[in-house]
């Protein structure tokens, strides 16, 4: 089947044992080229398809290509001595389990488990934990469906990394929704269910269907508003909404859920304006937007991707054309490739601005540069100078969009200016030893732990 611009493809995943078929990978890249992705590939997810690959991909320039760059492991992502040890071990024929171990120890050194949320997001119902379920806060609770906990293509840069090496397993995962209906029967509080992954519009049809149906059935049950899908689909998958088999299945599905009067947030992870340029994306928004569902937009700021003003300006424009709203820009979590994408915080807010300058108030709806921390979602707002003990100093003005305590947000508060801080870590108190919430959120984390002592 054809769409309306003559175009249809059938999926294909490339991953490590078969990207050296892709035909422009045999004509572009160097021999050491594809070994580095065979060093890097044993320790970090790689993924990609024929969409990207054939449609997003400028193979001419695939160096400096942004979404080469987003799909492809790249060799600066692991510390050199780290990669030199890989390499070594492949070279020399090691064994899979050895090559496994190797590679677990150095997967260790790379934080696989920031902001606590392996402790800190889950809920209880009945004594018993609900493992696909993350409750941070009170508004909106995430929902790990099992059969959701991969992608069409995995990016380079991605803070669930550790799930697609099997690290985690599916701890994250759940079959379940009877159990969840439950949950939010039991907290009237959640507004929001947000489905996500891996990426949720992995599913087929019926399955995802499945999950849905429950939440459509129980209406009455729970306080739910919105059904949300945190997805990268319509960057890496586009045809799903548009040519893929089951395609008007799901258009059908999503009309369900808003006539039910839900209303239904695509979560859309786009990272570059080229994301938003081919005909398929554009035929795909149209369709879930015919549908009564909101697409809000989401990325982080990554260096080699989108380090640049104009692109995010760009980026915010052609999603404002095409009907979206920006919603959310994220600082790369500290977690795995983390060094080779990151940014100082005082250079993320730097390009914000500038981007955030020149768009009208309609890409306005975008917040951030904003990281998500373990007491919550901090944003800064920016550099400023105030009087510190009589004398005027450089700090960090933030403030929380989203807080573990909700009365955290919304309340400025200050830290010294660090041109070489990179995460909320790295952040000091223009006065004293602690942030406002640093004691409140301590407590927490002590609760926490000693829960899971208790169930475990
Ligand atoms: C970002 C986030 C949410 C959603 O927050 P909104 O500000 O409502 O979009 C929910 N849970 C977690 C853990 C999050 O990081």
């Amino acid at each position: 089947m054809l769409n309306k611009n003559g175009q249809s493809k059938k999926y294909k995943a490339y991953a490590l044992r078969s990207f050296r078929k892709i035909p422009q990978v045999e004509k572009y890249l160097s021999e050491e080229e594809k070994t580095n992705i065979e060093v890097l590939g044993q320790v970090l997810p790689f993924k990609t398809n024929n969409y990207v690959v054939d449609e997003l991909i400028d193979w001419n320039n695939y160096k400096d290509d942004p979404i080469f760059h987003l799909t492809f492991p790249q060799k600066g992502m692991l510390p050199p001595e780290e990669f030199d040890k890989m390499a070594e071990a492949l070279k020399s024929g090691k064994k899979r389990m050895e090559l496994k171990a190797i590679a677990n120890e150095i997967r260790e050194k790379l934080n696989p488990h920031p902001a606590h949320q392996m402790q800190m997001n889950v809920p209880e119902l009945n004594g018993e934990v609900l493992p696909g379920v993350q409750h941070k806060y009170r508004e909106t609770a995430l929902f790990f469906p099992t059969a959701g906990q991969t992608c069409h293509s995995y990016c380079t840069f991605c803070f669930r990394w550790p799930q697609f090496v099997g690290m985690d397993g599916m701890k994250f995962a759940m079959k379940e929704t009877d159990i969840i209906i439950d949950y939010l029967a039991e907290h009237p509080e959640i507004t929001d269910i947000l489905f996500t992954g891996g990426d949720p519009m992995i599913m087929g049809y019926k399955i995802f269907k499945q999950y849905i149906d429950p939440f459509i059935k129980n209406k009455d049950k729970t306080n739910l508003q919105t059904i949300r899908i945190g997805t990268k689909s319509l960057s890496f998958w586009p045809y799903k909404y548009t040519t893929d088999k089951d395609a008007d299945k799901f258009i059908e599905l999503f009309k369900e859920i808003t006539e039910a009067g839900f209303s239904l947030a695509f979560m859309a992870h786009f990272n570059h304006p080229v994301e938003l340029s081919t005909p398929t994306v554009k035929e795909a928004a149209k369709r879930i937007q015919s549908t009564g569902a909101v697409i809000r937009t989401q990325s982080p700021l990554v260096r080699h991707i989108n380090d640049c003003p104009d692109i995010w300006a760009e980026m915010w424009k052609k999603q404002v054309n095409l009907g979206m709203i920006p919603y959310y820009m994220f600082i790369e979590r500290d977690t795995g490739a983390k060094a080779h994408f990151e940014l100082p915080l005082v250079e993320t807010w730097h390009i914000f601005r500038k981007a955030y300058q020149q768009v009208s108030g309609l890409s306005r709806t975008v917040r951030g540069p904003s990281m998500s921390a373990t007491p919550g979602k901090v944003q800064i707002l920016g550099v400023t100078k105030i009087p510190v003990n009589g004398k005027m100093e450089k700090v960090f003005a933030l403030q929380m969009l989203q807080g573990r305590n909700p009365d955290w947000v919304a309340k400025p508060f200050f830290a010294k200016y660090d041109p070489e801080a990179y995460w909320l870590d790295d952040l000091k108190p223009i006065a004293g030893e602690k942030f406002f919430f640093d004691e409140e959120l301590e407590k927490m984390k002590n609760e926490a732990l000693a829960t899971e002592d208790a169930l475990a």
